[in-house]
Order: structure tokens, then sequence, then C-alpha cells
């Protein structure tokens, strides 16, 4: 090959090339078909093709393509903005736009200083995440990150954020029940606030759902309500990474709703363009930004394409599709009927160990042992080797990290466009259960 677009992390074998895709579906250019029951890196909320999208993209581009930040606002963006006000109850009414995840989560972590040190409380600047955590790959982003594959090679460069255990109740950190565990993963937070000392603590970060570092991972009822008392009462903001909960992953626009829990920033990204156009956000409410608009008045961050005019309308135009199809809702019941029927499924494997998450982000943890819920040893790539499987099946999964050490467990995420229909539904199971029995044989 005498050129290549890097994108691929793996620079080995053959890599498909896509043609096109419609609905749930992929296609590639030899005609292949996929079942796309990873909307990708759980992204393509809407499906993919969905025409009035590509209208949008192309109205704006008549009209203004690219502004820069500093000189202009567009309309765009200021209807995206309101749209997201309007969608979070007025809660949420201010957005800084981005490009990625990995920007939005950075971004909230400087507004969360700055949002101290405009109160004259400029020793108030670490972040406090989990361990099991993801919120990209930046470095500040990984800094916060607890995911141990992707930051050993950068760990030298890492500030040694992630210090609280995860509510991980599959391999209860503390060896506990649910039922009876008095939440002791949440007064984790409560123990480190107080190793550092609230008066050096800026913020929490935490997914709501965990995500690539621990396959759906929903925490107990009490966990977030928990979370945020022990927040308030010292003074730390709760930033909740939504990126790949928001816009109604979970069944709700967002995760955070499910336990009637405000965060005082959010970050979006991915569902926030159904992976139309690279866009992303950090949201806040009138509490954090005061202190600034009483203040300096600029928020130290941003990039070139920040609220770029052309991203900012195809979200706007994804975020009235979701609304107009009532998406929410119908991914909170195809939500249940896939859980249901995985689980169904799941009863019939003994390598299944786990099935977990909220809506339609569902994770499967795999194990030698059901019983002991011991990991297949390490060195068997047994994500990789069924995610091989699916694919040969025409089915597309995710693959996330599992274990309290975030290494030794193998894990897949399944997390369909939220559009997905019950024939659809019924296909994936078809189709996962083929990789299952295949993958089954190859243990005998
Ligand atoms: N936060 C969460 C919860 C994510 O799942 C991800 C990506 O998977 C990110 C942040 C980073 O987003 P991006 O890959 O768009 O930079």
């Amino acid at each position: 090959m005498k050129h290549s677009s890097l994108i691929k992390p793996v620079l080995d074998g053959e890599y498909p090339m896509i043609s096109h895709g419609k609905g749930v579906y992929l296609y590639d250019t030899d005609e292949k078909e996929y079942l796309d029951a990873a909307s990708g890196a759980v992204t393509a909320n809407i499906g993919h093709g969905v025409e009035e999208i590509a209208t949008a993209m192309v109205e704006q581009a008549k009209q203004v393509s690219f502004v820069y930040r500093s000189q202009f606002t567009s309309e765009a963006a200021e209807a995206l903005a309101s749209k997201i006000a309007a969608m979070t109850d007025d809660r949420y009414t201010w957005s800084f736009f981005v490009n990625s995840g990995s920007e939005a989560t950075e971004t909230a972590l400087k507004i969360a200083i700055q949002h101290w040190q405009e109160k004259g409380k400029p020793k108030k600047n670490r972040i406090i995440s989990r361990w099991m955590s993801y919120h990209g790959i930046t470095l500040g982003a990984l800094s916060m990150s607890g995911h141990p594959l992707r930051r050993e090679r950068f760990t030298a460069i890492l500030e040694s954020y992630p210090a609280v255990s995860p509510p991980y109740c599959y391999r209860c950190p503390y060896n506990l029940e649910e039922t009876s565990c008095g939440l002791a993963c949440a007064a984790d937070l409560e123990s480190a606030i107080r190793r550092i000392g609230p008066d050096n603590v800026a913020a929490f970060i935490a997914e709501p759902v965990i995500g690539a570092a621990g396959a759906a991972i929903a925490p107990p009822d009490g966990y977030f309500p928990e979370i945020k008392r022990i927040c308030e009462k010292y003074e730390v903001l709760f930033i909740a990474d939504e990126v790949m909960t928001g816009f109604g992953r979970t069944g709700k626009m967002l995760a955070c709703d499910h336990w009637g829990v405000e965060p005082d920033i959010i970050t979006f990204g991915k569902g926030m363009s159904g992976g139309y156009t690279p866009i992303a956000a950090a949201v806040m409410t009138d509490k954090v930004i005061e202190p600034i608009l009483n203040g300096s008045k600029s928020i130290m961050g941003g990039h070139t394409f920040s609220a770029n005019p052309q991203s900012c309308a195809v979200s706007l135009a994804v975020l009235e599709y979701l609304e107009k199809n009532g998406i929410f809702e119908k991914a909170a019941t195809a939500g249940v009927y896939l859980r249901n029927l995985l689980d169904k499924l799941a009863s019939r494997y003994s390598f299944i160990g786990d099935v977990r998450g909220k809506g339609l982000l569902i994770g499967i943890e795999f194990v030698k042992d059901q019983k002991a819920k011991e990991p297949f040893p390490a060195g068997i790539d047994i994500t990789n080797k069924i995610i091989g499987l699916a694919a040969d099946n025409g089915l597309l999964l995710y693959p996330a990290a599992a274990g309290l050490d975030g290494v030794t467990g193998a894990a897949i995420i399944i997390s369909p466009p939220l559009s997905i229909n019950k024939r659809e539904i019924e296909e994936l199971i078809r189709r996962l259960k083929n990789t299952f029995s295949q993958f089954a044989e190859t243990l005998l």
C-alpha cells in the first residue's frame, strides 16, 4: 500500500472499506452487510443515512460554514445552545462547543478550575475521578481516566488523578453485597476529598454509566444522590461525563435523570451529532458561570473549530430529529426488549458472567468460570475474538475493558442506534447467538 489514512489502530491484516449506511445497517465495498450493534463507538444514535440531516448540512453550507468563534457567534450556534437549554428544562443554559468528547472533558476541567480561581480560591484546582473510567485520549482527559491500557504508554506525563473506587457491583472493590454495602464506593469520594483537602479540590468527574472502561456499569440507585450530597458538602463541582450516555442512550435525555441528580457541568459528544459531524460540548449551570461572568468574562479554552456553524447546524438537526421521532421513549422501550432477549441468551452460555447497563447501553462481561467469576487467562484476547466472530456474522460490537484492574476482564458493549426496531433487535440476537455458539465451540 502506497498510502494510508492511518485510521485503523491496528496496522495489520485486511481492513474493510465502508461504502454506505442505512438505518442500523452498514455496507462495505464488497457489499457485505453489518448490523451496527455498536453505533460505531456508541455514536450513530439515529442510525445511518438520514436524509434530513444531509439536507441541513447542505443548507448551512450555503449560508456560512465557518466563522472564528472569537470574532462571531452564529445563528446555528445560538440555536443549538437554546435547544440544549430547552432539552434540559433550562438547567444548562451555557454551552461551550468543541469538537470531541476529549476536548469537552478537558474544557469542563478547565472551567471548574477557572470557576474557583475567579471566586478567589486558586488552590482549589485538583480533579478527582474514578478508576474504571474513560474521559478521553488527550492528555488532560487521559489524566482523569482510569483506563490502564490507554494510560500506560503516557503515565510519565499524566497527572495521577484517578483516586476513587467505581460502583462495580459485579466485582465489588470492597467485597460487599449491593443490598448491605452502605455505598462504600460513594463514601470513598468523601475520604478522597478529606485526604486531599476540600480547599484543594475543584471537581469530581464521573460517567453516569461507565462505558469503555467497564462495559456499561450502572451504579446502584442511591450512588449518585450520595455523590451529589458529598460534592455539595465540600463545595466540589460535580461534572457528569455524558459523552456516551447523553441524548437518550440510556432511555432518558441525561443518564443522570434516572437518579434525579443535577450535575454542575455536563459533557456531551457522540450522540450530540449521531456521528454526522464532529461536535461536543461542555454545558453548565448559572452557578458555574457566574463568577466568570462577574470576573474575567472569558473562558480560557476553545479551538479553531469550536462552535463551527456547520457542525452546530448538523447537531441541531439531529437533536430535532430525536425529539420529533420520540427517540428517547423508543430507546427506553427497545432497551427493555433487547435486555430481556439478551438475558435469555446469556443463560445458555457458561462464559457469560454478567449482563448489565441501562437503556440501549448494555454490557456483557465474559468469564472462564461463571460461579467463581474467574476471568479467562491473560494473553487470550477474548474480547477481540468475539468481536471478530461477530463481524464475520455481520454484527458490529464495541470492545470494553473490565475487571477491577481494568485489564484482566473481557467485555463488549451492545449499543445499537436508538432508532432500532423490534425486527432488527431480533436479527441482532440471531447474529449474536451464532457468534456465541461459534465461540463456545472454540472453548471445547
Ligand atoms: N468521555 C466518554 C464517557 C467517552 O466514552 C469518550 C469516548 O469514548 C470520551 C469522553 C472521549 O470522546 P472522543 O473520543 O470524542 O474524544
